[in-house]
């Protein structure tokens, strides 16, 4: 048997209206907050996303799914959007329309990880990117967006970290003192945290092994080694945050090893999802669209992971019930034929009716049995004695009161099933 590839997964029609559910609330609110839509390809050239996220990140050195084409091209899947986002935003000039652009995506990502409860090889995203604003306003407007949605959709158990990075200056001499601090108990790290030493110190903190985590409990904060320009706008973002009444903890372990990044980070974690607890991570990054080989500009964004959130929501129990139903059901007799039918159903479809019929030759009976599965709330008899008359009869399911109509009169039987 054929089946799904590892870590990939087929989204069932049962599973299809929490989706959705999902999507429009992410459109929604990414419409009251005036954010447009950007679609880019599903895969790019390898150069951008090795450029754009980091060499030296998990994603670039090991996650990627990457093949050379049949014209010795190197191509790569997308494993985020920001880095495509900003190559758009660039190749098409975007800054010269107007100063400002506020877009967001919902697409799936590729990467090749170990597959686990809430990490998967191709996933779905949903996120922001604000380009062309340094206002802190922007970073706690990421935040507000981000949380909303998830709100919205109906989950509880959440938690907003924040933190600041400053800018590279200012980490290059935070490094040196983790460096400092670190020096004496590298032994003690374990072997993946051994290597970030060398090649990205500060993703020792995204380390998940408990020596490591005890050791950096104790590390140097990055906060005290921010100037007065970053520390103001940390300060802003957490008084706008304060502002419109959202909560959040400062965690110091909060941060991204790349160059790139300035100032704001955060993330949104769930109590509900097990160790994959991270439904959402964001932040600035003012240099990473200079760095693609536009012209410097400040930018902000955030990606949202949706099997998290929904997986999150099931277990939380904030599903919403969705009885799928249908309006009406044609159940044939003789003696009118399929065709009969079958043009019944167009015309009631083209009138914007979610219209059913049966296509396998059942009885009279299963046909009906089909008409109370599919919770149909009206049934058209299409057959016997009246359809020789030249009408049919309506029944209406949830009161068995049935009444006969012409079928030249087809706008009667339309309106009555839209009343
Ligand atoms: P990142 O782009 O790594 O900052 O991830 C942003 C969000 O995407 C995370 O908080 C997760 O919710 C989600 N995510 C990242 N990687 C995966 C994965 N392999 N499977 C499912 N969701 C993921």
């Amino acid at each position: 048997m054929i089946k799904a590839i590892t870590g990939t997964k087929d989204i069932l029609p049962d599973q299809i209206s929490e989706w959705k559910r999902l999507e429009k609330i992410v459109e929604e609110q990414m419409s009251f907050f005036n954010y447009k839509e950007i679609r880019t390809p599903t895969f790019e050239e390898t150069v951008l996303f090795s450029r754009g996220i980091g060499e030296s990140t998990d994603i670039v050195s090991k996650e990627m799914y990457t093949f050379i084409d049949r014209s010795g091209t190197s191509i790569t899947l997308k494993p985020e959007m920001t880095a495509s986002v900003v190559r758009a935003f660039i190749e098409h000039k975007l800054s010269k329309k107007q100063s400002l652009h506020k877009l967001y995506y919902i697409s799936s990502m590729f990467r090749q990880e170990r597959p686990q409860a809430g990490r998967l090889r191709e996933f779905h995203q949903f996120g922001a990117e604000a380009i062309g604003g340094n206002d802190p306003m922007l970073d706690a407007e990421m935040i507000e967006l981000a949380y909303s949605i998830l709100k919205l959709f109906g989950l509880k158990n959440l938690e907003i970290k924040i933190n600041s990075l400053g800018v590279p200056s200012e980490r290059e001499k935070y490094k040196n003192e983790l460096q400092n601090y670190l020096k004496d108990k590298i032994d003690n790290l374990s072997e993946d945290s051994k290597k970030r030493f060398e090649t990205n110190i500060l993703r020792i903190f995204d380390s998940k092994d408990e020596k490591d985590i005890e050791i950096m409990a104790n590390a140097p904060k990055i906060l005290e080694f921010l100037g007065e320009e970053s520390l103001n706008h940390f300060e802003e973002v957490k008084n706008y945050l304060d502002e419109i009444g959202i909560k959040y903890t400062v965690d110091f372990k909060l941060v991204r090893g790349l160059d790139y990044y300035t100032n704001t980070t955060f993330e949104i974690v769930s109590g509900s999802v097990g160790a994959q607890s991270a439904l959402c991570g964001g932040g600035r990054y003012n240099l990473l669209i200079e760095q693609l080989g536009g012209q410097s500009t400040p930018a902000t964004g955030f990606a949202a992971g949706m099997e998290r959130i929904l997986l999150a929501c099931r277990n939380e129990g904030c599903e919403e019930k969705n009885e799928s139903s249908i309006d009406i059901y044609l159940v044939r007799m003789e003696p009118a034929k399929k065709q009969n039918v079958f043009k019944i159903a167009d015309r009631l479809r083209l009138s914007g009716i979610k219209t059913e019929l049966d296509y396998l030759s059942r009885s009279v009976k299963a046909q009906m049995r089909e008409a109370n599965r599919m919770k149909a709330k009206y049934v058209l008899f299409v057959g016997g004695e009246e359809f020789e008359k030249g009408n049919t009869v309506l029944k209406v399911m949830e009161t068995g009161i049935q009444e006969e109509l012409p079928l030249g009169k087809f706008d009667e039987i339309i309106n009555r099933i839209k009343k």
